[in-house]
Formats: structure tokens, C-alpha cells, sequence
């Protein structure tokens, strides 16, 4: 801990985190949305604690609760592909750990609740626009079955804030806004970095043995080759993470290596986006003019980002233990590639294996590609239609991705494929194989042009969208009236054609 408590900006030394508290808001605060399962099933409470003034006053950074010892994490971290040096929670503050009832360990995070020594230039905020995309996603990710932070709140205030969205000189007034976030742990990458890059060893050696004693059971703490196995496991966790992230089509926006997680779970979402027409080359940022980290590119970057690890950890490693762990980082590829197989075979209701079916899932990929189908309905779809429609190419209208995906002239050859490889499953039936599917492919998920209009309501004070997509984003997989009149699984709106985000938040 950073004994010096005042809270100035600085480059740090010699500490992990600094005393810093968050800084209330002037104005008076609105409760935007909670999610009901964070508030009861992690944090013991009941939900009827959403209408006081204590926990309102929690949420926004207005209250301490006696006790808690607020505190900033430094960290540093690779950004878009060089060393940024000191960065750190710059508009942060860990307000607790919480032990649940099932002995579940929680990290609770207030984001946007002021400066902090690591704000560099930033003025400790978050505006309510990327408030309402990371409250939603962190959920909808959750909801989807991908490791992630979660979050329990949501409030705005009055206070002015502001951002210049596309960097184009045209500032503009927005509001201030808090999401409390919770994580078994905050540690990124960039928390190791940042003491090998200083020189502050000792700090290294004592952060990874904490991290590993406090969310690496298996490893047995004094082993000599625990910090190996420590990395074996990010290795093959974010492997997992990635191809996860990818059969969802879902991209960060901004994989640096503070934004990675030791725990493998999604965090800091910001410019992130979930791709409509299937392209390898999506990018949702619109900062990110090189397309760093386009979706096609995300399992390339965890590569890089792990390496980056590596050359964190090489200090406390001996020379044998270098050697494996590169040999460690080698495998990564391969782990890589049978993850995402093993989730898309899934995604097509595949049993068992076949040698074609890498070729048949790249093939589907292709033929989207070509004719730009929706990546999540397209899936979707398949997992609705019944193979005797698919079988005499009869594609009712609902099925909008596959009429997109019929028009190549190599669909049938692929539905052909496709459809001796279901025949080949041992023990299946059409109906069984629609009943697998449909609890994988989702059929709604937080597309950009939803948060955008969930967003523009949320900034005229009305919170029904966001709300309704809270509730539509924990049944992705199920038909839901509300969700389909609010027309969630229809193509996205001319308007929304094109829409990106920026990293302004
Ligand atoms: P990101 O890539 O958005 O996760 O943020 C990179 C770094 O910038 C982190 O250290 C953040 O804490 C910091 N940062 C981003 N926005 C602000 C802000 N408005 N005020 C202070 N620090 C910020
Ligand atoms: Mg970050
Ligand atoms: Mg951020």
C-alpha cells in the first residue's frame, strides 16, 4: 500500500495499491438499474436494499462503510502494442471484498467515482453512455456463459462531464455516471508488468504468490514451480476466453494487456461490440484505425498479451523454467484452435468427430462471409429449422440469415455436408439436435445499435430500455415476447449500419 494517502496524481513506486477515496458527486444521484442476482445471490442482500438511502449513497461513492479502506491499483500495461508505463486504476476504487454465503470470495469495484494518483489526464469519470454498455454487457456476458466481471448497479448524476466522442474537437456535456463491479480479482497482466518493468521484485514475488494462494487452489503454494503452473493456467484460460469471445462474435475493442485478466474473465468493457454480418474484420472502435484488434485478429493478440506475461514473470523464473515456459506459450495456438472447434461444432449440434469438420465449420464461415450473413442468426437459425426444410432448401421468410447465407452458390453443397455429418450422429433425432442447438446459439444478444438506443433514452432519464434489455439479456437462448416485438432478432436498423463506438468514456 502507498503510504503517502493524498490524492494527487504521481507515478508511484514501490506499492500495489494507494489509499484513495472515491469523490462524491455534487449533485443528486438516480438509480438507473441493479442487477436483482448480483444484489442477492453474491452479495447476501436483499433487493428491497435498492430503495434506501444507504445503498444509494453506497453505490455512487458517497459512503465508505465503516471499515473498508479504499484503495487504486497501479498497474501498467502494453496499449495497442507498446509499453505505456504507469497507468493504474485511474477512475477506480476497490470499496471492499465481500465473502458470500457459499464462501465465494468478491472484489467490489466503484468505476467513474473520481480521481486517483493513476488518472493521469483523465478526470476520474465515466460518462453514463459507456456506464449503460458496460452494466449491460458485463451482464448479457455473464447470462451467455462467459467468464466476466459482473456488476450489481448503475446510477447517474447531474454532474457535467466532459467528452469529445470521435476526438474531433466537438466536446460535448455529458453526465456523470458509477457502476459498482464485482471480480473474484482485478488483476491484470499489467499488474505484474508494471513491477518487472521497475525493478521491484521482491513486490512481484509477493503480488503472484497472493494471487496464487487466493484464486489458484490446485497449485500447491511453496512448489518451485508454482509461477510455471501459474502460467500454464492463464495460457490455456485465455485461450478458452478468446475462442469463447469468438463464438459469440464478440470483440473487446481494447485488448491491451491491462485489460486482460490473470483470471481469464472479460473486463473494462468499453468500445466492444458484438459483430452483426459475419466479418473477420470487424472492428468496433473507431480509434483502433489499424483494426489491432478486429475480431479475426483477438486470438493473435492473446498470443502477444501472454507473452507479455512471460517476459512479467522471466525474472523470478531459472533458466529451466524459461525454457518450459516458452514451450507452455507454443501450445497456446493448439489449445487455441481445439477450443473454438469444440465450441462450434457444438454451435452446428455435431456428436462425436469427424475429420471434416474443421472444414465444415470454415466452410460455413466462408459462405457468411461472402454474402455478409448475421453471424448470431444465421446460427440461430440453423438451430431452428428443421433439417427437412433445410434438406429441400424451403427457407420460410422467419428465417431471414439463412435466406442471406442461400443466396451463395455454394449453400446447398455446404447444406449437403452438413446434413449427412447429422446423420452420422449416433443417438439423435432432429428434434434432439434443434433442442442442443438452441441452448447454445443465442438468439439475442447486446447488439450495438440496442445499446445505442437503449442509451439515447437513458440520456432523456428514461430507463425502460435498459431495464428491458437487463431482463431480455439473462434468457439469451429463450424466445421472449417483449424481446421480439422490440424486434432483437431481426436484422439490425438501417440506421445502425456501420455504427461504432469510440474508447471516449
Ligand atoms: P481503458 O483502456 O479504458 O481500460 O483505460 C486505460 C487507462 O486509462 C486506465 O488506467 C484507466 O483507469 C484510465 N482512464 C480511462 N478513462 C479515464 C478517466 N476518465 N479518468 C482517469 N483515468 C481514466
Ligand atoms: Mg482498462
Ligand atoms: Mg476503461
Amino acid at each position: 500500500i502507498d503510504p503517502i494517502q493524498e490524492n494527487y496524481v504521481r507515478t508511484v513506486r514501490n506499492c500495489i495499491f494507494s489509499i484513495v477515496y472515491p469523490i462524491p458527486f455534487k449533485s443528486t444521484v438516480l438509480l438507473v438499474a441493479v442487477s436483482e442476482e448480483v444484489i442477492e445471490d453474491i452479495l447476501d442482500l436483499h433487493i428491497s436494499v435498492k430503495e434506501t438511502s444507504d445503498f444509494l449513497q453506497f453505490v455512487s461513492g458517497e459512503k465508505v462503510l465503516h471499515g473498508s479502506v479504499p484503495l487504486a491499483h497501479r498497474y501498467g500495461g502494453h496499449q495497442f502494442g507498446s509499453w505505456a508505463g504507469q497507468l493504474g486504476d485511474g477512475r477506480a476504487h476497490l470499496v471492499g471484498v465481500y465473502t458470500n454465503r457459499r464462501g465465494e470470495r468478491w472484489e467490489l469495484q466503484l468505476k467513474g467515482s473520481g480521481k486517483t494518483p493513476y488518472s493521469r489526464n483523465g478526470d476520474g469519470r465515466a460518462v453514463l453512455r459507456s456506464s449503460v454498455r458496460e452494466f449491460l454487457c458485463s451482464e448479457a456476458m455473464h447470462y451467455l456463459g462467459i467468464p466476466t466481471s459482473r456488476a450489481a448497479s448503475l446510477v447517474v448524476s447531474d454532474d457535467d462531464v466532459w467528452r469529445d466522442q470521435f476526438y474531433n474537437g466537438n466536446i460535448k456535456k455529458e453526465r456523470g455516471a458509477v457502476v459498482l463491479r464485482l471480480a473474484k480479482s482485478w488483476f491484470r497482466i499489467g499488474s505484474l508488468e508494471i513491477l518487472a518493468h521497475s525493478g521491484e521484485l521482491d513486490l512481484l514475488r509477493r503480488l503472484l504468490d497472493f494471487i496464487i494462494q487466493e484464486h489458484f487452489p490446485s497449485i500447491v503454494p511453496n512448489n518451485s514451480d508454482r509461477y510455471l503452473e501459474f502460467f500454464s493456467t492463464v495460457v490455456s484460460e485465455t485461450a478458452n476466453l478468446i475462442a469463447l469471445w469468438m463464438s459469440v462474435g464478440f470483440a473487446h475493442g481494447v485488448c491491451n494487456t491491462d485489460n486482460f485478466s490473470l483470471l481469464s474473465i472479460t473486463i473494462d468493457y468499453g468500445p466492444f461490440g458484438f459483430m452483426d454480418s459475419y466479418d473477420p474484420n470487424f472492428v468496433p472502435n473507431t480509434s483502433d484505425d489499424e483494426g489491432r484488434y478486429k475480431i479475426g485478429n483477438q486470438a493473435n493478440v492473446g498470443l502477444f498479451n501472454l507473452n507479455k506475461l512471460l517476459q512479467a514473470l522471466k525474472p523470478l523464473l531459472d533458466p529451466r523454467q524459461k525454457q518450459l515456459a516458452s514451450q507452455i506459450l507454443e501450445e497456446y495456438g493448439q489449445t487455441y484452435y481445439v477450443r473454438f472447434t469444440e465450441l462450434f461444432k457444438r454451435k452446428l449440434g455435431l456428436l462425436g468427430d469427424s475429420e471434416d469438420d474443421n472444414y465444415l465449420i470454415a466452410f460455413l464461415l466462408k459462405l457468411m462471409e461472402d454474402t455478409k450473413a448475421d453471424f448470431t442468426m444465421t446460427f440461430r437459425q440453423l438451430s431452428e429449422i428443421t433439417a427437412d426444410q433445410l434438406k429441400e432448401l424451403r427457407i420460410p421468410e422467419e428465417f431471414w440469415a439463412l435466406q442471406d447465407l442461400g443466396k451463395h452458390g455454394l449453400f446447398s453443397e455446404w447444406v449437403s455436408m452438413y446434413l449427412s455429418r447429422l446423420d452420422g450422429n449416433k443417438g439423435d433425432s432432429d428434434i434432439k439436435r434443434r433442442r442442443r442447438m438452441t441452448t447454445v446459439n443465442p438468439r439475442y444478444v447486446l447488439r450495438n445499435w440496442m445499446a445505442e438506443s437503449a442509451v439515447q433514452k437513458a440520456n432523456l432519464n428514461d430507463f425502460s430500455e435498459v431495464q428491458l434489455l437487463q431482463q431480455v439479456l439473462q434468457h439469451p437462448f429463450q424466445r421472449q415476447q417483449a424481446a421480439e416485438k422490440a424486434g432483437y432478432a431481426l436484422r439490425p436498423p438501417a440506421w445502425a449500419r456501420g455504427l461504432k463506438v469510440s474508447c471516449s468514456s
